[in-house]
C-alpha cells in the first residue's frame, strides 16, 4: 500500500501546473471566440483551437525565461490595505515610487495586461497575423489570471496559513469538476472598453476583494470536516489521484456563491472585450485578408522549442501564483 501511495504521489506531483488550471485557462479564450462579432470570427474562428491551446503558454514560459513570473500576479497587500491606493495605477507614477525592480518582484500583472493590448492593436494595424493569433492567445491568459483572487494576495496558495494546495483547488479542481456540465458561458457578445487600464485594474482589485474570503471560506469549512472526508482517491484525467473530494469541493462552491464560475464567466467577457478594443483602435482592418494563411517556418519553430523547453524544465520549484 505504501509502494501504491508512493507512486500516486509522485504522479500528483509531476503533473504541470498552470495558473487558472490548463482546462480552465483553455476554456476561457475558447469561449472569448463566440462573443466577437463576424467581421473578427472570420479570422478567429478557424483558428479556434490554436487560441484555446496557447491559452498556456505564458505558463511554459514560466519555466524557461526567468522575467516571465511577474506577469502573472501582484501580492498587492505588499502595499497596504484595499484599495491599495499607495500604489499607482499608472505604471511610470509606480516605478517613480517604488522603481521597477520593487515592482517586478511583487507582480505586474494588470500593467501587462495593457502592455500586451497594446501589442495587439499594433499586430492588427500592421495585419501581422501570426502575431495577432499569438498575443490574443496570451492576452487572454494574462487577462483571465487578473481576475483570479490568489493571483492578488501574498498568500497565493495558502502557505501562510496552513492551506497549501488551495491554489489549484480554487482555479482547476472546481472548474474541472464543474464547468463543462453545470457552468454556463453563454454571455452575449463583447463590448467596446473605452478605458482599458481602469478596467483590468477594477477586476483586479476585485480578485484582490475576493482573496480573504477564498481563503477563510476554505478554513471554516475544513473546521467542520475530517480529513478524509476532505480529501480522498478520486479520478482525474483517466487516473487515480489524492485530491479535494468533490464532496467538499461542492460544498466549498457553494459557500463562495459560486465566485468561480462568475470569475470564468468574467474572464471570457473581459478577455473578448480586449480583443474587440484592440482591433477597433487598430481602424478594423479587415480580417477576410489574412484568412487561410498558415503559421510561418519561424513561429512553428518557436513553438516547438517552448513545448519542449517546458516539458524538459525543472518544474520543482514551481508555484502557480
Ligand atoms: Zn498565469
Amino acid at each position: 500500500m505504501k509502494k501504491i501511495l508512493a507512486l500516486l504521489s509522485f504522479l500528483i506531483l509531476s503533473e504541470k501546473v498552470f495558473c487558472w488550471g490548463f482546462f480552465a485557462h483553455q476554456r476561457i479564450n475558447y469561449y472569448a471566440v463566440f462573443l466577437l462579432p463576424p467581421e473578427m470570427m472570420v479570422l478567429y474562428k478557424p483558428n479556434i483551437y490554436f487560441i484555446s491551446e496557447h491559452a498556456v503558454d505564458p505558463d511554459k514560459r514560466r519555466y524557461v525565461v526567468e522575467t516571465e513570473a511577474s506577469h502573472h500576479f501582484i501580492d498587492i497587500d505588499h502595499y497596504g490595505s484595499y484599495p491599495y491606493s499607495e500604489l499607482p495605477h499608472n505604471w511610470n507614477a509606480a516605478i517613480l515610487k517604488f522603481s521597477t525592480d520593487s515592482l517586478i518582484r511583487y507582480g505586474i500583472v494588470p500593467w501587462w495586461v495593457t502592455r500586451e493590448k497594446e501589442k495587439l492593436t499594433q499586430a492588427f494595424k500592421e495585419m501581422d497575423r501570426d502575431a495577432i493569433l499569438k498575443i490574443s492567445a496570451d492576452l487572454g491568459h494574462y487577462i483571465a489570471d487578473a481576475h483570479v483572487p490568489l493571483h492578488a494576495c501574498t498568500n497565493h496558495n495558502g502557505q501562510l496559513s496552513g492551506q497549501q494546495g488551495i491554489h489549484a483547488f480554487w482555479e482547476s479542481r472546481i472548474p474541472e469538476l464543474l464547468a463543462e456540465k453545470e457552468w454556463d458561458f453563454l454571455i452575449g457578445k463583447a463590448d467596446y472598453i473605452k478605458d482599458p487600464a481602469g478596467f483590468i485594474w477594477n477586476r483586479f482589485l476585485e480578485s484582490a476583494a475576493a482573496a480573504d474570503t477564498v481563503l477563510n471560506e476554505e478554513k471554516k469549512l475544513t473546521a467542520l470536516h475530517s480529513e478524509t472526508y476532505k480529501y480522498g482517491f478520486e479520478e482525474r484525467k483517466g487516473k487515480l489521484v489524492h485530491q479535494y473530494s468533490t464532496a467538499f469541493a461542492l460544498e466549498y462552491d457553494s459557500r463562495l456563491n459560486h465566485m468561480i464560475e462568475r470569475r470564468m464567466r468574467e474572464s471570457i467577457y473581459a478577455v473578448a472585450s480586449f480583443w474587440y478594443t484592440s482591433w477597433v483602435d487598430a481602424g478594423q482592418p479587415d480580417l477576410k485578408l489574412l484568412v487561410g494563411r498558415e503559421f510561418s517556418e519561424t513561429a512553428i519553430r518557436e513553438f516547438g522549442i517552448l513545448d519542449s523547453l517546458w516539458k524538459a524544465g525543472d518544474t520543482k520549484d514551481f508555484e502557480c501564483q
